[in-house]
């Protein structure tokens, strides 16, 4: 009988800071600019110029840290990193080693809707490499040097998740909090954002800990999922067969939907750690990390609870509403403005979360600004409209930017709620329908949801349903 396996996963984030210059010369930060034109001798590892710490980059990792539940060190050091690459002009990567920025923190996240705490090992600076670009057909690659030395912060988790669900749900977590603080643009697919997760097996209530696989190459959280579905079935074929893991890195291939070996333990690289010369070494003080935490915004955690307490939403409702900042000022801006705050979350999430998702635009772009969204809610509550014609036209209100009032005009939507119109669309229904009309009057109360129906198609669903069935139950007592 095969031995049942729990999966042990710890992930390595690197983000990317949102800087205006790099992580130690004052070369520029954009992404996607033509080759090799944001550089200088520094990034590009001329002899005879030394680097300097960038500032702004030391904030963002403090109050990331911060947000991380994390410990900041007084006293940090840089290291160099030695590896031979071509899209490493100095030979070696300056990073931290013995001394991380943060240590010992926590993400808490929402698994199925359980909270699971994830522990933070530690976050540590570091400068990102350059890019090689393989032109096919050529008989040789290029290389970029732009997004060398842009600051990095690397965040590294304890072996804390154990299935792909608790990745992904850890992962939007991290994500949120790093956009919130607008200290990384969270961007997967551009690389401002990436994910290595290692991943081991072991038999379900064993304690120590398998043999581990790093997994490199994934861009999207879709393919954090499935990298790691596909490699936890082939670590567990392995260990069926009677073999054993192999400590690797892997490469994810996403057209063949596979992981491939990289590198084998053999050739890990020795990267030769030590104290960088020509950076000194970095105090933070007390007092600095104190006017930091004074400019920390609400994160997305205490965000979603208040939501909870303050407008009374359903936990759901507030985590959905709280996974992006714009999304949630959206929601605060119309609640501020209407009150009624489960209605506009039901909107929010439901018709505006919709059109945003197929637009693939931030609710900061929202072509429906709160003001119209709140003017459309308004137009159902005094009855102009009914909900079900609002709802027909949010789309066309996304789409043209007209003002909603001006759409239910042009389209001739108002609801009908005067009492001349709908009685006469009664006595018609009732008119045409003597069948069930007898049926009513020998006692089948049901048949008044019929004669509603009748009356609200007969109206093109503008009828006022509330009045309608006022008038209906007037007229067959009399
Ligand atoms: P390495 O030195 O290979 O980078 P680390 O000890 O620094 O390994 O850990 C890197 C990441 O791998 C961390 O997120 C850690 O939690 C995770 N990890 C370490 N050992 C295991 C294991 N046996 N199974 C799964 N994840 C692991
Ligand atoms: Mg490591
Ligand atoms: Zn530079």
């Amino acid at each position: 009988m095969n031995v049942a396996y729990e999966a042990v996963i710890g992930l390595e984030v690197h983000a990317q800071l949102r800087t205006q210059a790099k992580m130690f010369c004052a070369c520029g930060t954009t992404f996607g600019l033509s080759a090799n034109t944001q550089t200088c001798p520094i990034c590009l590892g001329m002899p005879g110029i030394l680097p300097v710490i960038n500032r702004q980059a030391v904030e963002m990792a403090i109050r990331t840290g911060l947000a991380l539940s994390c410990t900041i060190r007084s006293q940090n050091r840089f290291a160099r990193k030695n590896y031979f690459y071509p899209d490493l002009p100095k030979g070696y990567q300056i990073s931290q080693y013995e001394a991380p920025i943060c240590e010992h923190g926590w993400v808490e996240t929402y698994v199925n809707r359980v909270p699971k705490r994830i522990q933070i090992r530690r976050a540590h600076l570091e400068e990102d490499a350059g890019k090689n670009i393989h032109v096919s057909g050529s008989s040789h690659s290029r290389v970029d040097l732009n997004r060398a030395g842009i600051p990095l912060l690397e965040i590294v988790t304890e072996p804390d998740m154990r299935s792909a669900d608790e990745v992904v749900a850890y992962l939007k977590s991290l994500r949120d909090i790093l956009m919130y603080l607008e200290v990384c643009d969270g961007n997967m697919e551009e690389g401002s954002l990436r994910c290595e997760p290692n991943l081991s097996l072991r038999p379900v209530g064993q304690q120590g800990l398998g043999t581990k696989v790093e997994l490199k190459n994934i861009n999207s959280f879709k393919f954090v999922r499935e990298a790691l579905e596909y490699e936890i079935k082939r670590q567990t074929k392995v260990l069926d067969e009677g073999r054993s893991v192999q400590q690797e890195t892997r490469l994810w291939d996403a057209e063949k939907g596979v992981t491939v070996t990289m590198r084998s333990k053999e050739d890990a690289h020795d990267y030769r750690y030590f104290p960088d010369p020509d950076l000194v070494p970095l105090h933070i003080a007390q007092d600095w990390v104190e006017e930091l935490r004074k400019t920390m915004p609400e994160l997305p955690s205490a965000r979603q609870k208040r939501f909870v307490t303050e407008h009374g939403l359903p936990d759901y409702d507030a985590g959905v509403l709280t996974s992006s900042k714009p999304l949630a000022d959206y929601f605060e801006h119309c609640v501020k403005l209407f009150g009624q705050p489960k209605t506009v979350s039901n909107w929010v999430m439901g018709e505006l979360l919709r059109e945003l998702k197929n637009t693939g635009t931030s609710a900061a772009n929202s072509p429906v600004s709160p003001e119209r969204l709140v003017s459309l809610l308004r137009l159902v509550e005094d009855r102009t409209v009914s909900l079900k014609v609002a709802r027909e036209i949010f789309p066309e209100l996304y789409a043209s930017g007209k003002a909603p009032e001006h759409i239910v005009k042009e389209g001739g939507l108002t609801q009908v709620s005067d009492e001349a119109s709908l009685e006469k669309m009664i006595d018609d229904v009732l008119a045409k329908n003597p069948a069930q009309l007898a049926q009513y009057r020998g006692g089948k109360e049901e048949v008044l949801g019929f004669f509603v129906g009748q009356v609200m198609k007969a109206s093109g669903g503008k009828a006022n349903p509330g009045k309608v069935n006022e008038l209906l139950k007037k007229k067959l007592a009399g």
